[in-house]
């Protein structure tokens, strides 16, 4: 939901030692990563469902930001989601996205849509590259929250339910109760 800072502890190490892949004979290294399994039907669900998702993660894949996204059990207010800022290092910098686990499937994927646009905002600003950074930058832009060193943006906002939105439209797609193109007549 916001941008949190205070419950970031994960060594950097731990982060920088994820391996990439290579598919044939690119390298592919994704920016949007899973640290628990858990999480990856919900990422990859987002990302075959919402263009607002796959557009969001090629903008990343193209910049210095890294994402890890993670379960936390105790999230601070019981806050669905959370972002901050891990740590920065040669040329990337590196977020880490925070889940509530008893976030419901659509809350999941909707709060992954939040984040990641919290997560394009940072990538579209080089001069964060601390925890301070982001506390300066989102004070100064954000909208403050319940909690302190809480914010969050109106963007955000509206992406988490615009995620959710084309989730459940792709669903109904599916089970044949949505509206696809129109039926291409014949001409005779
Ligand atoms: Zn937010």
């Amino acid at each position: 939901m916001s941008i949190v800072t205070p419950f970031l502890s994960i060594p950097m190490l731990a982060l920088m030692l994820l391996p990439t892949m290579s598919v044939g004979s690119t390298l592919y290294v994704p920016h949007v990563r899973v640290r628990h399994a858990a999480l990856e039907p919900f990422l990859r669900e987002a990302i075959e469902k919402s263009i607002t998702t796959r557009k969001m993660v090629a903008t990343l894949d193209a910049s210095d930001v890294i994402v890890y996204l993670e379960l936390l059990p105790r999230m601070p207010g019981s806050l669905p989601a959370g972002l901050g800022f891990a740590g920065s290092g040669g040329r990337f910098r590196y977020l880490r996205i925070a889940l509530n686990p008893t976030n419901t499937r659509r809350q999941m994927m909707a709060m992954i849509g939040h984040e990641l646009q919290h997560a394009v905002e940072i990538a579209a600003e080089p001069t964060i590259r601390s925890r301070r950074d982001l506390q300066k930058h989102y004070k100064r832009i954000g909208i403050a929250g319940a909690v302190d060193d809480m914010w969050d943006t109106e963007a955000a906002r509206d992406t988490g339910r615009l995620v959710s939105r084309e989730v459940k439209r792709s669903a109904e797609i599916a089970r044949g109760r949505g509206t696809v193109d129109p039926p291409i007549e014949k001409p005779f």
